[in-house]
């Protein structure tokens, strides 16, 4: 049922960070997975850099522990990590100074393919840039991987893309949104573009709304300095949600090639409206008795970042004129669920009366937890008593689908690195991407700041503030449940 594994070229990454937080609990598990999955070559290598003084054999150390913590595969057994872990290397380097560099150059093998991941934090891309071309570490085809957040607004997205510009091209330069690399956003693709069946839906003509969800139980955990000065318009609208927009509504690309699908998705992102301030919510979790708010998670009573955002904007285009997309996203909230949901209107006239009531189609497309996608439909409710309608679920749970087989599909990072590795950009942030969803979140940052707008508080567990139901009400919507 599963695709076949197809082996990617000998390679050699470098993940500059390789010590921390991600590299230990996403991207090492990760390629652990694809190992066993056998689709890294016998010579691969993977080398790890950061300040810290460690040898080969003690990153290996904290790579078993992290694999035994986070790898999530019980068929491979310990042989197979020793092998995996003979692939590792590490190499002491600092960004900002000589040290290790010149280990490096002589550790990175000549014509094979090399890429980069920049798992350290955004102030370092620019060392990390100037030192490979300095110390000649790579080639023209090499390909470096960086992560969010790129930027916090237009300016420093404009000069971090020229920073990685002085060395790169845009060809060799992979911003990771991990959202893109799930199975249901691929899906999402296929079932748009692979079926006749949606498509001619596919409009305002047909759709009352879009809804986007991506709710979390935890709060800002360890990372609440860099939260409190970002928020979740930042955190997560600007990149994650509008990631997802563009797949849900740009125009088919003429192939699945990288630079049509890019191409289609800042279109979508241009046409985006500005938002008017009425249809924006902000919230900040509050206390409950025996768990502290936002504010004492951040170290800072007066801090006004909002840990959700619900908002209505449009797209100003033939397609979408006239149809509200909606996007949600908070942390603490009641259920860990992100999802997509298409609204279609209504049957134009009911012959079965009033009595009957109203059905609208929805398509709801998971992202998590229980990657899927349902399409309610309206039947006939089974037995005597008259024409009574009622909605059912067309379920297409790939779990259920797949069953055992569902353990091979890659998680999002593996997938990215493999496609890194494969030099397919398709499920990567262009620069110029990256710009537009800025220059559409700018002013909406500056809008609220401008207002010295105050979050709304909302409880612990919740769905988030009152008035973010009330946004909906008021356009004779409501949201969709958030469950798991
Ligand atoms: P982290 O745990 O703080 O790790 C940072 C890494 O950078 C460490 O390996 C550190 O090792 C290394 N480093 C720091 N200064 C260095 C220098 N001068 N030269 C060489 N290496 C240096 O951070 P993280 O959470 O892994 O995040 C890494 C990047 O991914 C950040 O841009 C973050 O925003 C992004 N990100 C992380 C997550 C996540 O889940 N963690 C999710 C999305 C995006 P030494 O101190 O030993 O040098």
């Amino acid at each position: 049922m599963v695709s076949r594994v197809i082996p990617v070229d000998d390679f050699d990454l470098v993940i500059f960070g390789g010590t921390g937080d991600l590299a230990q609990r996403k991207i090492l598990p990760g390629l652990y997975r694809r190992f066993c999955s056998g689709q890294m070559p016998e010579s691969a290598r993977i080398i790890g850099a950061a300040r810290a003084d460690l040898d080969s054999n003690g990153w290996r150390d904290m790579v078993r522990a992290s694999i035994a913590e986070f790898s999530s595969v019980n068929r491979c057994d310990d042989a197979r990590i020793d092998a995996f872990l003979m692939r590792l290397e590490y190499v002491s380097v600092d960004a900002r100074g000589e040290n290790g560099w010149k280990e490096l150059a002589r550790l990175v093998r000549k014509d094979i393919v090399h890429a980069f991941y920049f798992s350290v934090s955004p102030s370092l891309f620019g060392d990390l840039a100037d030192r490979l071309y300095l110390h000649k570490i790579g080639n023209s085809d090499s390909r470096i991987v960086v992560e969010k957040p790129f930027g916090r607004d237009l300016k420093s997205a404009k000069e971090l893309n020229a920073t990685l510009a002085k060395h790169f091209d845009e060809t060799q330069i992979y911003r990771i949104d991990h959202y893109l690399g799930k199975e249901t956003v691929q899906n999402l693709m296929a079932v748009r573009f692979g079926n006749i069946l949606f498509e001619p839906l596919w409009n305002s003509q047909y759709v009352d709304h879009i809804q986007i969800t991506v709710a979390e139980t935890v709060g800002v955990g360890g990372r609440g300095e860099y939260y409190d000065k970002s928020g979740a318009m930042r955190d997560m609208v600007q990149n994650h949600l509008m990631q997802l927009l563009c797949l849900i509504a740009m125009e088919p690309p003429s192939r699945f090639e990288p630079d049509e699908v890019r191409d289609e998705k800042l279109k979508v992102i241009r046409a985006l409206e500005p938002v008017d301030p009425h249809h924006i919510v902000r919230g900040q979790y509050g206390p409950t008795d025996e768990k502290p708010d936002y504010r004492e998670d951040v170290g800072d009573a007066r801090s006004r970042t909002e840990s959700f955002i619900a908002l209505r904007t449009h797209i100003s285009n033939w397609r979408w004129a006239g149809t509200p997309f909606y996007l949600r996203t908070g942390k603490k909230l009641k259920a860990r669920t992100s999802e997509i949901v298409v609204v279609f209107k209504d049957a134009p006239h009911s012959i079965f009366g009033p009595e009957a009531g109203t059905h609208s189609n929805i398509l709801r497309i998971r992202l998590q937890p229980n990657e899927g996608m349902t399409l309610g439909v309206t039947i006939k409710e089974p037995g005597p008593g008259g024409m009574r309608l009622l909605d059912v679920p067309l379920d297409m749970s790939f779990a259920e689908t797949l069953g055992d087989d569902i353990a091979d599909i890659p998680d999002a990072y593996e997938r990215l690195i493999m496609d890194v590795i494969r030099g397919n950009q398709t499920l990567f942030m262009r620069g110029d991407e990256v710009e537009a969803a800025w220059a559409w979140t700018d002013p909406i940052i500056e809008g609220w700041e401008r207002r010295h707008d105050v979050p709304k508080p909302y409880d612990v567990g919740s769905t988030g503030p009152e008035d973010a139901l009330m946004m909906m009400h008021r356009d004779g919507r409501r949201w969709r449940e958030i469950k798991e």
